[in-house]
């Protein structure tokens, strides 16, 4: 016998979970079905998200953190703590406790909203009743019918081509969050968001990190000037980045692993380290959809094909996360979860993806919104642009963090901020001001003729929107 809902959601990711419960605040009846198992064979949702990913890494890069704070700074504030030493497996077991509150959280909110959580793989089976039918295999088989279907089954790590993942030696990022010991020597492959993260994880915990990139210039995607301050802390951390490497055979074995490389000299060279993480990109995921089984187009990339309403070329099926196009990140995927239920209720949901913030929560942080200088330049775009050091702000002074700076970007003519970007303390915080200002199409004068609170780390954000015009007060 099925089950008739209004909407069915498949994949109980930050997309998916998210898109169940606002339209069934929206009064839709909605069930949404995640895989997703715990260690005890049980439900998690939250996707990649929640289990290996924004929040595992955030959980160990907050632990790993304090260890580093601990041996290296505690002294200049008078604090003496004698040899400070990490259990690696309470730190893990931490993490993986901060995952279940948030595993158990997403289970509250589905039981407070009424969505019907089924938790199992979710496939379609054909085009039935005006709608689809889904199955649900799980512990017990289940099938759903509905006219709406949203599907966000997110991503999966890419492997280098004939190198799988092992979890043991050669680890995608759900590996690289359950080493049980730090690594006397680890290589990391690829020096995007994730590789930097983990790699600064284990590096402060001791491991002596390599990190090897193909491309030749160091985070493309972000500001020049942000970039280039990033990696001048990061070379003075001991974070060792090789750029404009090939990477060639890599063998793993009892010992270790061993990387074959070309380095951008075109030298022939090698790295040995204990671990290997991979991180060169995830895929969108739909394995087990039984997409053919109904016609869904998919994409080169595996992507599901949608227009700019998430809109699929089936009627009434959706699809929305890192399973689509654009940036593979938590808040995009929930802002167009949030955006398909109020169209499928008939309202107007919107995705402003010129307001879609960047973080990445290294030490310093590097967070941003909006056009970079180099492709406000490649546009052709007249442009006014400021900065402000945090070595300049007196709430970082006290922090004792005073790496790094804001910059502003605004248009020549009108004032209007084009781009905000920043790296230094809690750039993953600051950067919200900028996301509200772009979203309201703020000038850089507005942002300078706000009160911001003092002393605060805030205030190199209003001191950057003076910058554009030349009239900082405090450097
Ligand atoms: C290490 C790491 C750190 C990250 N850090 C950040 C960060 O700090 N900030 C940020 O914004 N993003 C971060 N991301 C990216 C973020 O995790 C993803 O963008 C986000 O999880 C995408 O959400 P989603 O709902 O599209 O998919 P997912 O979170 O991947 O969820 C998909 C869910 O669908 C389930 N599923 C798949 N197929 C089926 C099926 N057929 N039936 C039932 N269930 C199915 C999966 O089991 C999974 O639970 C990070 C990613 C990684 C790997």
């Amino acid at each position: 016998m099925s089950k008739q809902f209004d909407v069915v959601v498949i994949g109980g990711g930050p997309g998916g979970y998210i898109a169940a419960i606002r339209a069934a605040q929206l009064g839709m009846n909605v069930a949404c079905i995640d895989e997703w198992k715990n260690a005890a064979g049980g439900p998690a949702p939250g996707g990649t998200c929640t289990n290996v990913g924004c929040i595992p890494s955030k959980a160990l890069l907050q632990s790993s953190e304090h260890f580093e704070h601990a041996n290296k700074h505690f002294a200049d504030h008078g604090i003496s703590t004698g040899k400070v030493t990490m259990d690696v497996a309470k730190m893990v077991g931490r993490k993986d406790a901060v995952v279940k509150q948030n595993n158990d959280g997403i289970l509250y909110l589905f039981k407070k909203n009424k969505v019907s959580f089924f938790h199992g793989r979710g496939s379609f089976v054909k085009a039935a009743e005006g709608g689809y039918e889904i199955k649900v295999a799980g512990a017990a088989e289940e099938t759903l019918v509905a006219k709406q279907v949203i599907v966000a089954t997110g991503s999966n790590a890419r492997a280098l081509p004939g190198v799988a993942f092992d979890e043991e030696h050669i680890l995608s990022n759900d590996g690289a969050l359950r080493i049980g010991a730090v690594p006397k020597k680890l290589g990391v492959i690829g020096s995007g968001v994730i590789g930097l993260e983990m790699g600064s994880v284990w590096r402060r915990l001791g491991a002596d990190v390599t990190v090897l990139e193909g491309l030749p210039t160091f985070l493309g995607a972000v500001d020049e000037q942000i970039a280039k301050e990033a990696k001048k802390a990061f070379d003075k951390q001991g974070l060792k980045v090789e750029l404009g490497v090939k990477i060639g055979e890599i063998k793993a074995g009892k010992k270790g692993v061993s990387v074959a490389y070309t380095n951008a000299k075109g030298e022939a060279a090698s790295l040995d380290v204990d671990k290997l993480i991979v991180s060169i990109g995830r895929v969108p995921n739909t394995i087990g959809l039984n997409a053919e089984a109904v016609g869904l187009q998919l994409g080169d990339r595996g992507e599901i094909v949608v227009d700019g309403d998430c809109k699929t070329n089936l009627p009434g099926v959706w699809a929305v996360g890192d399973v689509v196009r654009g940036p593979m990140l938590a808040h995009k995927a929930e802002e167009e979860g949030v955006a398909v239920a109020e169209r499928i209720a008939g309202q107007h949901g919107h995705v402003n993806f010129n307001t879609i913030p960047w973080v990445i929560y290294t030490s310093p942080e590097i967070a941003w919104v909006g056009r970079t200088e180099q492709q406000l330049k490649a546009d052709g775009v007249k442009y006014k642009a400021g900065t402000f050091p945090f070595l300049a702000n007196g709430r970082a002074r006290a922090l004792g963090d005073t790496t790094g700076m804001v910059k502003f970007l605004a248009d020549a003519a009108t004032d209007e901020i084009l781009g905000v970007h920043i790296v230094g303390p809690m750039a993953s915080e600051l950067i919200s001001e900028a996301v509200v200002a772009m979203e309201f199409k703020a000038s850089a004068e507005d942002i300078a003729r706000i009160c911001h609170a003092h002393p605060s780390l805030s205030e190199a954000t209003k001191e950057a929107a003076l910058a554009v015009d030349k009239r900082t007060l405090n450097f």
